[in-house]
């Protein structure tokens, strides 16, 4: 078994302790507290950050010497067995995901979308924003990342390579292609930053979805019509692990005309959106999180409430409509500025 890359000797001369000390959820008196609490957790003993956190993905992004402090945290949560969700949720989560064995091999084509465990929603890859291409999608290509939300690093390393292998030998190795398009930000997150840090060989090449969008704007830009409206973005936990690609997304706003509001709880400060929490049956704490959410998108008068995650946006949809604001895709909003 891979041991996560991480270096003990970068956290003993950090300085500023960014990961915990910019975490949202859990409050420290002073940096020399967090200090000791990430100390803690680095010789492989009970810190009191293993029960407390959310498991929001944040301090990936937080740490500025990319050392992988949330990964840490999971495979030391495992180890002890502080399970953040209840056993039986964890079991049934892992027999829902599991693989199916329902894949057929067949030939896809250029661009290849991943749309991951959301077959729902293949109904988004249509118009000239997606001409030509192929969709997979299903459980047997389910890229595992949620493991990190239930203490199971385990599974994440047994079941990786093999949603990876189920892509090349069903999909994309007789057809000869070696670039996918990832629909979700999880996906992504997977087969670059998570597979790096827990060395899984990734054979293709993956392409983020704000990079293919952005693309494909420059070569539909003749049938852009400026949307000319205020939009919140639900900035998803599994961006964290990719965070380069923000400002891609920022790109892709500007060219359709979606004003970003500049939400209190936007880019680092972005706020889980409850979804995990209520999977973890802490009802209260998703409560909080949703109305905190939603308050917050009203304050900024956005028209439009965009996710790129689907399950902020199941979590979310409905709560935000009947608030009054529109919740849509990043790629179906594209859709709509290009008149699709
Ligand atoms: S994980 Fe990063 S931010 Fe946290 S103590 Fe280590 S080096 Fe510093
Ligand atoms: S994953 Fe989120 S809640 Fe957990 S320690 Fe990191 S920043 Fe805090």
């Amino acid at each position: 078994m891979n041991a996560i890359v991480f270096d003990p000797t970068v956290c003993a001369a950090c300085k500023t302790v960014d990961c915990l000390m910019n975490c949202q959820y859990i409050s420290f008196g002073d940096v020399a507290e967090a200090k000791k609490e990430k100390q803690k957790i680095n010789a492989g003993k009970e810190s009191r950050v293993l029960h407390e956190c959310l498991t929001c993905y944040a301090c990936q992004e937080y740490c500025p010497n990319h050392n992988n402090p949330f990964f840490v945290l999971v495979e030391l949560q495992e180890k002890l067995g502080l399970l953040p969700a209840p056993r039986p949720v964890v079991a049934e989560q892992l027999k829902m995901m599991a693989f199916k064995g329902r894949l057929a091999r067949a030939p896809v084509a250029s661009p290849l979308i991943n749309m991951c465990a959301f077959p729902m929603l293949t109904g988004s890859i249509r118009g000239r924003l997606y001409e030509g291409a192929s969709v997979i999608a299903g459980t047997d290509i389910f890229c595992n990342v949620m493991w990190l939300h239930f203490a199971k690093n385990s599974v994440i390393r047994e079941r990786v390579p093999k949603a990876i292998d189920n892509i090349m030998s069903f999909f994309m190795k007789d057809s000869g292609l070696t670039d996918m398009v990832c629909f979700h930000d999880e996906c992504y997150g997977t087969y670059t930053t998570l597979a790096k840090a827990y060395g899984i060989d990734v054979p293709f090449r993956p392409i983020h979805l704000f990079d293919y969008i952005n693309g494909r704007l420059d070569d539909l830009a003749d049938r852009i019509k400026p949307l000319n409206q205020v939009v919140a973005y639900q900035r998803g936990c599994s961006n964290r692990l990719c965070p380069e690609t923000d400002a891609v997304l920022d790109e892709i706003f500007e060219k359709i005309g979606a004003i970003r509001a500049p939400r209190k709880y936007d880019r680092e400060n972005a706020l889980c959106c409850g979804g995990v929490p209520r999977a973890h049956q802490r009802d209260e704490f998703a409560d909080d999180l949703v109305e905190r959410n939603i308050s917050d998108m009203l304050d900024v008068k956005a028209v439009y409430c965009v996710f790129n995650c689907p399950f902020c946006m199941a979590t979310l949809a409905q709560e935000v409509a009947e608030r009054g604001l529109m919740p849509i895709l990043v790629s179906d909003l594209v859709q709509a500025a290009l008149g699709e």
